[in-house]
């Protein structure tokens, strides 16, 4: 693939996807907003936070691989861990001890909106779409503020038992507590050692902490469900979240009325607007019966569109029965690539989707059902669009506007993602998904698919890394909503 030639394709696909987004009436957003307090550890913070423990006991816990936090040990285990293998994690709390002990112990540098639909119901209203529907079931005061205070970004209230659309600094719960996530940053070569072991850590990753309140529900006010007319016309929902369902909860109930809600949102949803297409986004699910349940209740036949990374893709993959796919995706040797297509492909035919978008660090995929509306050109116009945000995101940390968006074109396609790309080409043209030519545009004709690949940019020291996946599956989902309604506008315009 030539690095050029990509890097005009980014340049055309910015400007054609900026012209799409007017014909766009709105998109849903739900369900999971925080505030996340980010901290990026120095040598001497772990050494100071190592040294209020006892460093045999931490080692005992490092090999008990907690999978909650319930003390500050189980967070030092799951750090230690991490840092050791430079990959993130995201581990629920279901208290605030440890919230209060972060305070006392370590604190924050910065705080901002984090939580999937928090970030894309951001920047989603700075991509000047006519309308962001956020909504949130534990929308706070404080939480409220870590919205951008903007016209086009509205959250559903309820006064007198009628729903309007408010700015969420106006549409908050007033008696609710805010859900605090922490994100522990790292960076590569960080030397640590604990009860006589010693590493350095091998890649810049994070730690994250996420805060689950007893009070914590994925569900839908009834008035507002009721009223769910209120929040159109809308084209789309993003929906996510769905990771912080319980199997059982203290009041008996249990995920399954959980899940029937959400599905019943869904179907409400299209039935008011039988064209509106639903995207979920995934992340890491600990528990794998609810893993699997939002795959194969939420997900299949009900939603259109998937997005997630890698690591996601082998742990859906894994509880769909697909171990050994999953675990050469997991692997992420020479033939990862191959096996990350033919996993994203099981995705689709498994879930019934019309939709998988995958994204890794430097290459992006989409699976598409055969006979989509838009063109495989349109699809990986819609990917560029998503790259060239994501590199933006990277490289500033926040994208504010249109122009903050523009600046990702400045940053370069990843190299290494390119030579990946040219490894998969052989197996491509081999099993004849496509001839040389096709491959060079990215796209793929399977028998029962097709796809769209595209080399990625990459910023080589990132401003920050948290929400630039989701950013990636926002910008490429809206920009493909956009280009069907500029379709649909201009197919029955008259002459
Ligand atoms: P998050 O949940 O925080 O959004 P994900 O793992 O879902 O994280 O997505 C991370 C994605 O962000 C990667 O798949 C990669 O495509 C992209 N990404 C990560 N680092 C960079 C970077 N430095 N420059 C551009 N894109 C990046």
């Amino acid at each position: 693939m030539e690095i050029q030639e990509w890097e005009q394709h980014h340049i055309d696909a910015f400007c054609s996807v900026i012209e799409s987004i007017p014909y766009l009436d709105g998109m849903f957003v739900a369900y999971n907003s925080n505030i996340d307090a980010i901290k990026h550890l120095t040598e001497a913070d772990i050494s100071k936070l190592i040294g209020l423990f006892n460093e045999a006991e931490i080692q005992e816990r490092i090999e008990a691989y907690p999978r909650e936090i319930n003390d500050p040990l189980d967070l030092m285990a799951r750090l230690l861990i991490s840092m050791r293998e430079g990959k993130a994690a995201e581990i629920p709390t279901y208290t605030s001890d440890i919230h209060e002990w972060l305070k006392g112990h370590l604190g924050f540098d910065y705080a901002c909106m984090g939580g999937q639909a928090g970030i894309i119901s951001n920047l989603l209203a700075c991509l000047e779409l006519k309308k962001v529907v956020a909504y949130v079931p534990w929308l706070s005061q404080e939480l409220a503020e870590y919205f951008v205070a903007a016209d086009n970004l509205l959250h559903p209230k309820v006064e007198d038992g009628r729903v309007i659309l408010k700015p969420p600094q106006e549409a908050f719960k007033p008696d609710i507590g805010s859900k605090v996530n922490w994100i522990l940053e790292y960076s590569r070569d960080l030397q640590v050692s604990c009860n006589e072991r010693k590493f350095t850590v091998p890649r810049d990753n994070r730690l994250i902490i996420s805060s689950r309140p007893k009070w914590l529900r994925l569900d839908m006010d009834r008035d507002v469900y009721e009223q769910l007319d209120s929040i159109f016309p809308i084209d789309g929902a993003m929906l996510s979240g769905y990771q912080i369902i319980k199997e059982e909860y203290e009041d008996g109930s249990t995920y399954e009325q959980y899940v029937i809600r959400s599905v019943q949102v869904i179907e409400k949803l299209k039935a008011l607007n039988p064209e509106l297409r639903i995207h979920v986004e995934l992340t890491s699910i600990q528990n794998r019966v609810i893993r699997k349940a939002i795959l194969t209740e939420i997900v299949a036949k009900h939603v259109h569109s998937l997005g997630l990374d890698t690591v996601e893709v082998a742990n859906a993959l894994n509880v769909l029965g697909h171990e050994e796919l999953s675990y050469s995706v997991i692997k992420k040797e020479e033939n990862g690539i191959i096996s990350l297509y033919q996993g994203a492909v099981q995705l689709l035919k498994d879930l019934s989707l019309e939709r998988v978008h995958v994204h890794s660090l430097g290459f992006y995929i989409c699976i598409l059902e055969k006979g989509h509306p838009l063109t495989l050109k349109e699809h990986r116009d819609s990917l560029l669009f998503s790259s060239t945000l994501a590199s933006a995101k990277a490289f500033k940390g926040n994208i504010g506007d249109l122009s903050e968006a523009e600046v990702g074109l400045k940053v370069p396609i990843s190299v290494g993602g390119i030579e990946g790309l040219d490894n998969f080409k052989l197996y491509c043209v081999g099993r004849r998904l496509c001839t040389e030519e096709e491959f060079e545009y990215g796209y793929l004709y399977g028998p029962d698919h097709d796809a769209v690949i595209i080399p990625s940019k990459v910023v080589d020291k990132p401003k920050a890394t948290v929400g630039i996946g989701d950013a990636i599956s926002a910008g490429a989902f809206t920009a493909m909503l956009a280009r069907m309604k500029q379709k649909k506008a201009i197919n029955v315009l008259p002459m």
